[in-house]
C-alpha cells in the first residue's frame, strides 16, 4: 500500500486557498516529497503528514515555484528532531543551487546527501523497495519526472495450502518466500499462492509541454498526475511556448498512457475555478480528478 497526498495544487505562486504543487509519498512509516515550493512545511503540516518520516526528497526542476521552500522544510524537519540523512534528488546542476540555498540554514542536525541525476535518459535506482525512474521532461528550463513502482508478492492463498495437505506449522515460512520439504515432498512458495499481482505504479509529471515519450513513461499508470495551467484549449499554443500542458492535454495522455486515474494540478493563479472544466475533460478522459489541495489516495 502507498499513500499519496497532494501537498498543493498550485503553480508559479502560493495563494491564500492553493499551496504550490508538491507530493507526499509514504510507504512502510516512511515518506518523500517531490518539490518543495514556497510554504511546503506548513501544508504537509496542515494535512496532518508526519515530517519526521521524510527521508527523501525528488525535485523536479529549479523554478522558484517548485524549490523555494527548502530552507523552511530543512529548518523545519531540524526542529521535529531528524538526525538521519536526508536524501536529495534532482537534475544535474541542481547540488550547486541546493547548496546555495542551504546557505541560510547553514546549521542542521542532519546530513544532506545530494544525487543528480541524466538529462538525457531514463535513470532508475531505488527507494523505499519502490523503483523510481526519472524521465527529462520538456519545459522552459531542466525539468525531471519521476515515476514510482512497487513490485508486489504474490498473495499467500490458505485454501491452497489446504488442499495440497500443508501443515500450518509451514504456512509462515512458504509466506515469506521460501520452500518447505513435507514427507518427501517439496512445497514451493508458487504452489500456494495467487497470480502474479500487477505492480502498483505512480507517475509525477509537471511542468512540461506536451511530448511523445510521456505516455511511454506513464504507461499503466494506477495513479497518473499530470499538469494542467488552464482548462481552457485557447491557451494550447501560449503554454507550448512557455512548456506547460492544459486539462485536454494531460487527459490526452492519460488515455494514451492507459493510466486508471488522473489527477490534475499545477494550476495558473489565474484559473480560478479548475471545476469549470470538469465536465470537458472527463469526455476525454472520464476518471479524472481536478485535485484539490490535500487529495489523497492511498494505491493497493
Ligand atoms: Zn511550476
Ligand atoms: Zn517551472
Amino acid at each position: 500500500m502507498i499513500d499519496v497526498t497532494l501537498i498543493g495544487t498550485g503553480g508559479m505562486l502560493p495563494l491564500p486557498e492553493r499551496w504550490l504543487t508538491s507530493l507526499w509519498v509514504e510507504y512502510k512509516g516512511r515518506a518523500c516529497l517531490v518539490d518543495c515550493g514556497e510554504g511546503t512545511q506548513i501544508a504537509i503540516n496542515k494535512h496532518g503528514l508526519k515530517l519526521s518520516r521524510l527521508d527523501t526528497l525528488f525535485i523536479t526542476h529549479l523554478h522558484a515555484d517548485h524549490v523555494s521552500g527548502l530552507a523552511g522544510l530543512l529548518l523545519s524537519l531540524g526542529n521535529c528532531g531528524k538526525t538521519d540523512t536526508l536524501k536529495i534528488y534532482g537534475h544535474i546542476g541542481t547540488a550547486d543551487i541546493i547548496r546555495q540555498l542551504c546557505c541560510i540554514c547553514p546549521v542542521l542536525p542532519f546530513e544532506i546527501e545530494i544525487h543528480e541525476l541524466p538529462l538525457d535518459s531514463i535513470m532508475r535506482f531505488d527507494w523505499n523497495e519502490i523503483i523510481i525512474s526519472s524521465m527529462p521532461l520538456k519545459h522552459s528550463i531542466d525539468c525531471l519526472g519521476y515515476s514510482f513502482v512497487l513490485n508486489r508478492k504474490p498473495v499467500f492463498n490458505p485454501q491452497k495450502a489446504k488442499a495440497l495437505g500443508v501443515d500450518v506449522k509451514y504456512w509462515k515460512e512458504l509466506h515469506a518466500g521460501k520452500s518447505v520439504v513435507m514427507d518427501g515432498q517439496e512445497i514451493t512458495q508458487e504452489m500456494v499462492t495467487d497470480e502474479q499481482r500487477k505492480p502498483l505504479k505512480l507517475t509525477y509529471m509537471t511542468d512540461t509541454r506536451y511530448f511523445d515519450d510521456m505516455a511511454d513513461f506513464a504507461r499503466d499508470s494506477d495513479l497518473l498526475i499530470s499538469e494542467g495551467m488552464y482548462g481552457d484549449d485557447e491557451y494550447i499554443s501560449k503554454m507550448l511556448e512557455k512548456g506547460h500542458m492544459v486539462f485536454s492535454q494531460s487527459a490526452k495522455l492519460a488515455l494514451e498512457s492507459a493510466s486508471a486515474l488522473l489527477w490534475l494540478t499545477h494550476y495558473s493563479p489565474a484559473l480560478v475555478n479548475p471545476n469549470d472544466y470538469k465536465e470537458s475533460v472527463q469526455k476525454i478522459f472520464a476518471d479524472t480528478v481536478i485535485s484539490r489541495d490535500g487529495e489523497k489516495i492511498t494505491l493497493k
